[in-house]
């Protein structure tokens, strides 16, 4: 459902950012983005949304250029965050960080790492190693102390995110 556009005050940044990703749905497939799920297929299996939700979301998303689509090869259509989409990743970071901490209470089910060091990234995205505010190509996410998925879970997109991953790039994980 589209937001009532009385909704979206002209002087409010935070109404405006929500009219393309406040619907049900919409970070989650950016937080999948993130976590390097590209195919409509993919994102399908992960959310276990029906699939006309997913596309209207995605076509939302391509228009408003957070997303872009990439023609691969004969039927190979995939998502890529751009650079405006990256751009969501302290929201999606942030919220993370309130939902460990508020309903979470067997801890963060994921961790945040910097992939050259290996150091824990705080609130801010900054690392507990070396200190730099780690830039998001560079961070590595993984199943925290409060993970409670099975990292044999039945699909493979699944398993794929279960396993420790470098954002953006494209899932990896056991076959
Ligand atoms: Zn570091």
């Amino acid at each position: 459902m589209t937001l009532p556009s009385a909704y979206a005050d002209r002087d409010c940044s935070i109404a405006r950012a929500l009219e393309v990703v406040g619907e049900r749905w919409t970070l989650l497939i950016v937080r999948d983005a993130f976590y390097g799920v590209r195919r409509f297929g993919d994102f399908a299996t992960q959310l276990k949304i029906p699939r006309a939700v997913l596309a209207g979301r995605l076509k939302l998303l391509v228009r408003e250029g957070v997303l872009s689509r990439e023609e691969r090869g004969p039927g190979g259509i995939e998502y890529l965050l751009t650079a405006k989409g990256v751009g969501l990743w302290p929201a999606v970071r942030a919220l993370m960080n309130w939902g460990d901490e508020y309903y979470s209470p067997d801890g963060a089910p994921r961790a945040l790492r910097h992939a050259r060091d290996g150091g824990v990234l705080d609130r801010e995205g900054r690392c507990a190693e070396c200190g730099l505010a780690v830039p998001v190509r560079d961070i590595r996410i993984e199943p925290g102390p409060g993970f409670g998925g099975t990292p044999q879970a039945a699909d493979p997109v699944s398993r794929a995110i279960n396993t420790p991953q470098r954002l953006l790039e494209p899932l990896t994980g056991p076959a």
